[in-house]
Order: structure tokens, then C-alpha cells, then sequence
């Protein structure tokens, strides 16, 4: 549902949220510019800025399960629990990147919403990779026929998550 509703905020902004993806990521890591990433890259020698001198892999972008894919190449050592603290930090700071450039209207502010966006779903694409979820298959599955409760493919149910079924199974 965290990834919807990224899709959701991203549709909302006018973001092409595939197109943005793998331009960060174009089949390596953008700041070693690796695949995969380089051990040091997650060390202080990190370089501070991302590189822009890297293509994308692929110019037809390649499907969502493709990206969950190729990141999971990149980062193969990713681990569930700090995947998952990394993706709430990616999230606040789209939320300061919206909440900073909305009042602003500048190209450059706009740029940094649609990077930590794509850093959202990257960071959502690292935890269902560290838990064997393909992310592709889970969102058809809920989504393939329309909305998940009125099924209709506009929703007419005012559909939120607030009415959802629970994530957790009923407590045993
Ligand atoms: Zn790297
Ligand atoms: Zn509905």
C-alpha cells in the first residue's frame, strides 16, 4: 500500500515515475556509478554528489519488476530491517522536498521532489527484494482488477486505506 500510494503522490505531481527511476538508476549505483555498488560507497568515501556522467541501461525503461530486479543487483547486500528505516527517512525527506518546493515553483526544487521519490520506491524495492516479494506480482495481484474493494478501474468506493483489510492476519 506504501508503494500505491507513492505512485499515487507521483501521479498527483505529474511525475513519469518510470522514466525518473531508472534515469537515478541506470543499471548501476548512481554515486559509484557500479553494479554491483562498490563496498566503499556506503563508507565515508562515498562521493558526495551523484553522477551525472552514467546512461541509462535501458532506453525503454524496462517493467517495475525489472527495477526491483536490477536494484537488487546493484545493493546485493541490502538487509530488511535497515532497508526498511532507510525507506521512513527517503519518505520525510520527499515530504520536505514537496513541502519546501510547492511554495516555491522553482525547476530545481521540483528536480529534488521527483529524486526523493524515486528514492522512496527505490528504498520500498530493497525491503520486498530482502523478503522474497516481488512487488510487481503483489501490486497486479491487489490492483489487477480495479479498485481492491469496488473493483471498479475508477474507484467508486472512495477506496483509502483507512478501510483497507488489515496487514496483519486476525490475532490468533
Ligand atoms: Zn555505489
Ligand atoms: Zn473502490
Amino acid at each position: 500500500m506504501s508503494l500505491s500510494w507513492t505512485f499515487a503522490l507521483a501521479n498527483n505531481l505529474k511525475i513519469d515515475l518510470e522514466a525518473a527511476a531508472w534515469k537515478k538508476f541506470p543499471g548501476v549505483c548512481p554515486y559509484c556509478g557500479r553494479r554491483p555498488c562498490d563496498p566503499l560507497c556506503n563508507s565515508k568515501e562515498r562521493p558526495e554528489k551523484l553522477r551525472t556522467d552514467l546512461t541509462v541501461a535501458r532506453l525503454d525503461h524496462g517493467s517495475f519488476h525489472d527495477f526491483q530486479c536490477m536494484l537488487s543487483q546493484v545493493y546485493p547486500n541490502n538487509e530488511s530491517r535497515t532497508s526498511a528505516g532507510h525507506s521512513f527517512e527517503e519518505l520525510a525527506e520527499a515530504v520536505q522536498a514537496i513541502d519546501f518546493g510547492l511554495g516555491r515553483h522553482e525547476q530545481q526544487d521540483f528536480e529534488l521532489i521527483v529524486s526523493e521519490i524515486v528514492d522512496v520506491i527505490a528504498h520500498i524495492c530493497a525491503v520486498a527484494s530482502c523478503e522474497q516479494i516481488d512487488l510487481a506480482t503483489e501490486m497486479a495481484k491487489k490492483f489487477g482488477n480495479g479498485c481492491p474493494r469496488c473493483h471498479y478501474l475508477e474507484c467508486r468506493c472512495n477506496f483509502t486505506t483507512d478501510v483497507a483489510p488489515p496487514i496483519r492476519g486476525p490475532e490468533a
